[in-house]
């Protein structure tokens, strides 16, 4: 396996144990908990002026922090992505700056496609024939995308109600689809089944592969980048499995303790108030959320209503003193709408959630008048025009 000069292995992040990323793959063979790639740190020299002297060409420029070499990735120059300046957006807010950063300018027009990225190029270095996932629409077709260009074949298992865009994509892409009627959690059945059966597929789901949060931290190296190294104070990010608030967690941190950075954002879990476990878990002040037992949201991205990693994206949130809000789904779209209209930028209902949960943010007063707010838009509005369309249907336009 062909990896970075600084990557050390993978480590469980219940039990602490150490692994080798050559031998171990998946979850923690001890006790079946999260793996996570892990560094030394002492032996990366990367400052500020190295960074900047790079072409933004593609997130495998920052690749001494990931675990695979740029050469060896497979790779759609993903990454990268514009942060755009919404002015309009921050005097509604209240706020001295609001951005988004526009994810949904990849390869396949969201944010899945940084993990995909980086788990396919894993399955490649471990020799991988075959993938296998199930997603709630935007990380199979990312899957199918980037399996295709690595000459894998991908089995995707997806939920009836995915989007047809999503559908129609993996089958393009000549992957192996499976519409699974029912939800998530019945797609999730289905790819267990699958996995069991074929136990030579290599997994590319949620947490169940340690590379897909590794990819998304990305998000974070970028933005602090384009903002000339200052910390934005907030970030608000839609979250159903939390695979990218984790990432941009653990990069806010490896930053400073690179020296890069000074402070951490505060970051937000914003979802849909038909299946938000993280905001319940968070006010409460549960250290792990409670499963949804009947989610109901036209955000399918967040639409989780079992996140397995829970404990950590609390921990997120109360280390950098953030914070969780949920809204309802007419909010959502129309806060889609709102940004489509007075901002030109186009949303995807899921990652519209994001931008109805600032603005509900700025609305209770939790930002301050010098803040600069970053909104993550994880995916482009197009994926799901007739959702959005259909927002207007219900005003009567
Ligand atoms: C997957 C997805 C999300 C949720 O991402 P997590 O990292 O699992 O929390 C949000 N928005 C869109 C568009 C998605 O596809
Ligand atoms: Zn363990």
């Amino acid at each position: 396996m062909e990896t970075t000069a600084a990557f050390a292995g993978l480590e469980c992040v219940d039990c602490g144990t150490a692994f080798d990323a050559a031998e171990v793959t998946h979850r923690c063979p001890d006790c079946d908990g999260v793996l996570d790639p892990t560094y030394d740190y002492d032996a990366i020299d990367l400052d500020r002026e190295t960074l900047e002297s790079r072409p933004f060409d593609s997130m495998w420029r920052y690749e001494e922090l990931l675990p695979f070499r740029r050469e060896s990735a497979v790779t759609m120059d993903e990454g990268t992505t514009p942060l755009v300046d919404c002015p309009a957006l921050a005097d509604e807010f209240g706020v001295e700056r609001v951005l988004i950063k526009d994810e949904g300018r990849n390869p396949t027009n969201t944010f899945k496609d940084r993990g995909q990225t980086v788990a396919v190029t894993a399955a490649s270095q471990h020799g991988a024939s075959d993938v296998v996932l199930a997603s709630a629409g935007n990380a199979g077709q990312a899957a199918s995308a980037y399996a295709a260009r690595a000459g894998m074949d991908s089995h995707v298992y997806l939920p009836s109600r995915a989007g047809f865009t999503n559908k129609a994509m993996v089958n393009v892409h000549g992957g192996d689809m499976s519409v699974v009627g029912g939800r998530i959690g019945d797609a999730g059945e289905a790819y267990e089944e699958a996995s069991t059966d074929h136990d030579d597929w290599y997994p590319l789901q949620t947490f169940v592969t340690p590379y897909r949060h590794e990819g998304k931290k990305t998000m974070f190296y970028e933005v602090v980048e384009q903002l000339e190294w200052e910390t934005p104070d907030a970030i608000v990010y839609p979250t159903g499995g939390g695979v990218g608030l984790i990432g941009m967690y653990k990069a806010a941190k490896e930053y400073r303790d690179l020296g890069l950075i000074d402070d951490l954002p505060e970051l937000y879990a914003a979802q849909a108030s038909g299946c938000d476990p993280i905001v319940e878990a968070y006010e409460e002040g549960w250290d792990e959320h409670e499963p949804v037992e009947h989610p109901d949201t036209i955000c399918g991205g967040l639409e989780i209503p079992d996140p397995g990693a829970s404990p950590w994206i609390l921990e997120a949130l109360r280390e950098t003193d953030g914070g969780a809000v949920s809204t309802a789904d007419p909010d959502i779209l129309e806060a889609g709408v709102q940004v489509a209209k007075q901002e030109g930028l186009e949303m995807v209902p899921s990652s519209a959630a994001a931008a109805s949960g600032a603005w509900e943010l700025a609305e209770r007063g939790e930002f301050d008048g010098d803040e600069t707010i970053v909104i993550l838009n994880t995916g482009a509005g197009n994926k799901e025009a007739d959702v959005l369309r259909s927002h207007l249907m219900s005003q009567g336009v």
